[in-house]
């Protein structure tokens, strides 16, 4: 699957399945902040030069995803729905979409 790309990532059908929010790798972040600048949604906050995604304002819409310069951000399943065949498939934690 490919890199997200703005604002159309997936096909409707995807997000009935599951809903994808962003979550950030600590390990790769190195602090630039574009991150939280580009969020409609004020869903990223800094944190000792690391971002940290709020998924409870998370709406998946990928402009993070896409504005990060080393690829720290992955999609991972919304926690709170807890259904779907993804979720069923893979569990709660997450997986990496991408390159
Ligand atoms: S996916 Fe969108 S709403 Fe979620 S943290 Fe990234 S920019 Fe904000
Ligand atoms: S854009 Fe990437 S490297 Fe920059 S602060 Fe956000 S997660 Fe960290």
């Amino acid at each position: 699957m490919g890199k997200y790309i703005g604002l159309k990532p997936f096909p409707p059908t995807f997000y009935e399945k599951f809903a994808p929010i962003a979550k950030v790798i600590e390990e790769k972040c190195i602090g630039c902040e574009r991150c939280p600048k580009i969020c409609y949604f004020d869903a990223i906050k800094m944190n000792n030069k690391i971002a940290v995604v709020n998924q409870d304002n998370c709406t998946g819409c990928g402009l993070c995803f896409e504005a990060c310069p080393v690829d720290a951000i992955i999609w991972v399943p919304d926690e709170s729905t807890q259904t779907g065949p993804f979720i069923q498939r893979y569990g709660v934690g997450g997986i990496e979409f991408g390159d």
